[in-house]
């Protein structure tokens, strides 16, 4: 179950304009981990993951493997 002991601050993150947990001083993977938790609708989660994406570093975009297209989220 979820442990109280462990201190979790939500602070106001000026990438996604949400206020979310910041785990090491917040990266995109916190943004990422928010959205998927409280914006992305089943429908859209469902979708998502039958596509292959992965975080291009470089270009700070999610990129689809297979295509090569890219997406923001
Ligand atoms: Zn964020």
């Amino acid at each position: 179950m979820f442990d109280t002991s462990v201190k979790t601050t939500f602070e106001y993150c000026s990438v996604c304009e949400a206020e979310h947990t910041m785990l090491d001083g917040g990266d995109i993977y916190d943004c990422w981990v928010y959205y998927r938790m409280n914006v992305e609708d089943e429908e859209t989660k469902r979708k998502r993951e039958e596509r292959v994406e992965v975080w291009d570093k470089e270009n700070k975009v999610w990129s689809n493997k297979s295509s090569g297209q890219t997406s923001l989220w």
